[in-house]
């Protein structure tokens, strides 16, 4: 996907730019690139799409501070935000219609386009909390969740048997009604929701006593997961129409699948490698040794050879976690220490005493910079 452009930049705003004036070159743009003025033209469209979705952030108090603060990372992947896909024309229609109505008259265009209300289901968020082990292969996880979903009695209508409503009278069904304005700059037709039906373009007569006319019932569903490989802690998966059922008949919310991860008891991730602290004895390092080294696939034996520096790194190559999307798998880094015998006993220590003496013990080095240092020190000084 195209990198985002800044929401100022799409409205040719100021960063300082009040209410009105956001309104104002969200209107401007909207009509530039209004769908009916520009029939089948793509690139008009994702431009009016763009010009919305800056617009529903920056006319939004709290979305334009939290864009303010954080840039697009802070309007989320998930609830609340657009997710990566962006708004839909219905979208658009159903939330700004008014925007449109007040300039329809005189600008020649508009009314073909019907903005009846539609209802949108909430999103729905889950917690999902997985292993390393899982992460790495990827996992299929069955969550039991409550949500709304479409009561088949009235087949999601909300009016009895499904059929029991009429189209409303005062909107004719299109959900909005048209006044016509006299102004200074000629005759303006203003449209709205209707407020008999508000929006919806009927009347139910007789209510389904299943859902009491909602069209949804609250029920415990069974949900089959299917997470990929690489994913990572707070991730947050959207799966498009998952979500709760909307009042009569409307379009589903999403589910918002957010990613846990249960910390591994000895390795500790770093992306989509993996490190390992690994202890050896002093006689080891100095003669060389195999040792078992937990990986997400089991033990692997690695060989430490003769003269091994205590803090030297080793990388056993794909033995990380595969990246979420891409071929690539990182390695697994393992960190050799060399164990300090503490608690001796008067023989062991009069045994070191001794050693101290052996000119073997003096370092050849004094000090040496070393490149996984500065990364891996974090993580590996807990
Ligand atoms: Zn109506
Ligand atoms: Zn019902």
């Amino acid at each position: 996907m195209a990198e985002k452009r800044d929401y100022y930049d799409v409205l040719g705003v100021s960063k300082n730019a009040d209410a009105s004036e956001i309104k104002k070159a969200y209107r401007k743009l909207a009509l530039q690139y209004h769908p009916d003025k520009n029939p089948g033209n793509k690139e008009a469209e994702e431009k009016f799409k763009e010009a919305a979705e800056a617009y529903d952030v920056l006319s939004n108090e709290e979305k334009r501070r939290r864009y303010d603060q954080f840039g697009h990372a802070g309007m989320g992947g998930g609830a609340g935000g657009f997710g990566g896909a962006g708004m839909s024309m219905d979208d658009i229609f159903s939330q700004f219609g008014d925007i449109f109505g007040s300039f329809t008259g005189f600008s020649g265009f508009g009314g073909g386009r019907q903005a009846r209300h539609v209802n949108r289901g909430t999103n729905l968020r889950v917690k999902v909390k997985l292993t390393l082990e899982e992460i790495a292969k990827g996992v299929e996880k069955k969550i039991k969740v409550k949500k709304y979903v479409s009561d088949s009695h009235c087949n999601g209508t909300g009016a009895k048997d499904g059929k029991s409503f009429s189209t409303c009278s005062t909107c004719h069904g299109s959900g909005q009604v048209t006044r016509i304005q006299n102004t200074i700059l000629g005759q303006m037709q203003t449209t709205s929701v209707c407020p008999t039906c508000g929006g919806e373009g009927k009347i139910i007569n007789e209510k389904c006593v299943h859902c009491n006319g909602e069209g949804v019932l609250l029920s415990e569903e069974v949900l089959t997961l299917n997470i990929p490989a690489g994913v990572s802690n707070g991730m947050q998966l959207s799966m498009s129409g998952k979500g709760n059922a909307a009042r009569r008949g409307g379009i589903n919310g999403d589910l918002i699948v957010v990613i846990e991860e249960i910390e591994h008891e000895e390795l500790v991730r770093d992306d989509s490698d993996l490190l390992y602290n690994a202890f050896i004895s002093f006689p080891d390092a100095v003669l060389g040794t195999t040792i078992e080294i937990p990986t997400l696939e089991g033990k692997v034996k690695m060989k430490v050879e003769a003269g091994t520096q205590s803090g030297r790194i080793f990388r056993l190559r794909g033995k990380g976690l595969p990246e979420i999307e891409g071929y690539g798998r990182g390695d697994l880094l393992v960190k050799v220490n060399v164990w300090i015998p503490v608690n001796l006993s008067k023989e062991d220590k009069k045994l070191m005493e001794q050693l101290q003496e052996n000119p073997m013990f003096t370092p050849v080095k004094k000090g040496e910079k070393t490149g996984f240092f500065k990364k891996m020190k974090d993580l590996f000084d807990k």
